[in-house]
């Protein structure tokens, strides 16, 4: 095989020959070796109408012919417009301005830079620092490498390089979450608040559920003490939604489901439905205003160059009223409903834990060694899945029908069962 093309988070001298797509409609990818794969896990977790959808094709085909690009720096243009009214709308209340951005990473990578930013236009520039989350994963350009989790993370090897963040032990999981642990947690949230909050301009967190890093669900208790706790002690509350946003969890976005309104909220990947790299970056008034002045160096200098791309925003509003039209929180249940029914009574001895939460399915094994094969052997049963570290997952996109999610239930039943 050549190699050319230098594939992601992969040891290339190992890799095998990747599976080559030449279309895909609805949850099925066809190869050209004339296989079918449903997709379980909705090309990293963006996909969620499904492939080649009429109603974003023609979104974009609409737009196309009015116009692919155009900058946002003194132009503006209606598919920006729409959308950041609709974001507004649809985003919890509170939050009322739209930056965009034009991947996950770079849309954190904003809200960290609003946030130090806030602070330093407020005089408080020691204010610099990030409180963030063990099991996190934000993105992997530099800024937001450093809120990743810095040990367990894949990002270990850049330590000395990022600036150094303070961390606290990810919030206990959900089903070990009694009163008494979401009190420790909270305790120790406060604590850092309290010695490092002088320091600190934002406290991140992936909300409910953080994904890449560890698929960690946790619980909306812990997300309203830390509001009222950030409030206290004037730290912000910036919420990564890249990966939960747009249904994952159960509710339209985390926030929703914690009833918690963020500072800043950051939305990717599903924002376009897997057509085209986007993010939007949410803030409230109160940040908002921080940046008005006379004095030009309060502005916020940043402005990717595809921000705000028509064909991205067209394709991300034909997504939302898709999502709204046809009932997707609906749908979203019914997948709930059968991960729950038939994945999560799975058991093994390599097996440690399955957790379900909204559209999302995880086994989590002892050893990494026991998912070893494991894309293969479902490759061939007619699954396109793809572990990684110790889990084992399915984000399924939303329009998948039930025989399709028990097909993908059942390929990671019988590995386990062999
Ligand atoms: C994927 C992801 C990102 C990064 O998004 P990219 O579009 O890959 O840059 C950031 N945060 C979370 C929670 C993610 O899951």
């Amino acid at each position: 095989m050549t190699m050319r093309i230098w594939y992601p988070y992969t040891q290339m001298q190992l890799m095998e020959s990747p599976l080559e797509v030449v279309d895909a409609h609805g949850c099925t990818l066809h190869l050209k070796d004339e296989r079918e794969l449903i997709d379980s896990i909705a090309s990293w977790w963006c996909v969620i109408h499904g492939y080649n959808h009429p109603a974003l094709n023609r979104a974009l085909t609409e737009q196309l012919e009015k116009v692919a690009h155009v900058m946002l720096g003194g132009l503006t243009h209606a598919p920006a417009m729409d959308l950041a009214a609709k974001l507004i709308e649809i985003t919890p209340e509170g939050l009322s301005h739209v930056f965009y951005g034009d991947s996950g990473s770079v849309g954190m990578e904003i809200a960290l830079k609003l946030a130090v930013q806030y602070w330093a236009n407020r005089g408080r520039p020691a204010k610099r620092r990030f409180l963030a989350l063990r099991k996190a994963y934000h993105g992997d350009t530099c800024g937001v490498m450093s809120v990743c989790d810095p040990d367990d993370g894949m990002h270990a090897l850049f330590k000395g390089f990022l600036p150094e963040q303070l961390f606290l032990d990810a919030p206990t999981p959900l089903e070990d979450a009694g009163s008494d642990e979401i009190y420790r947690d909270i305790v120790t949230l406060n604590e850092a608040l309290e010695t490092h909050g002088d320091e600190l301009a934002a406290f991140v967190a992936e909300p409910l559920m953080q994904c890449a890093g560890g698929f960690n669900m946790y619980s909306e208790e812990y997300l309203r003490q830390a509001r009222r706790l950030c409030d206290e002690h004037e730290v912000l509350f910036v919420f990564d939604e890249v990966a939960t946003g747009f249904g994952r969890t159960g509710a339209m976005f985390a926030a929703d489901k914690a009833e918690v309104c963020p500072d800043i909220l950051v939305l990717g990947k599903a924002l376009t439905g897997g057509y085209l790299g986007h993010s939007a970056t949410l803030a409230t008034s109160e940040v908002f205003e921080v940046f008005l002045a006379d004095d030009p160096k309060k502005a916020f200098m940043h402005g990717p160059t595809f921000m705000g791309n028509p064909l991205a925003c067209a394709v991300a509003l034909a997504g939302i009223e898709l999502f709204e039209r046809e009932d997707y929180l609906g749908k979203i249940a019914r997948i709930e409903a059968l991960l729950r029914e038939h994945l999560l009574p799975l058991e093994s001895d390599k097996v440690k834990d399955v957790r379900v939460m909204g559209a999302t399915g995880v086994v989590d094994v002892y050893n990494r060694k026991s998912l070893e094969g494991l894309q293969t052997f479902a490759a061939e049963r007619g699954v396109w899945l793809r572990p990684f570290e110790r889990y084992a997952y399915t984000m399924p996109p939303y329009i998948v029908t039930e025989e399709e999610l028990l097909r993908i239930i059942t390929v990671l039943r019988e590995w386990f069962a062999g």
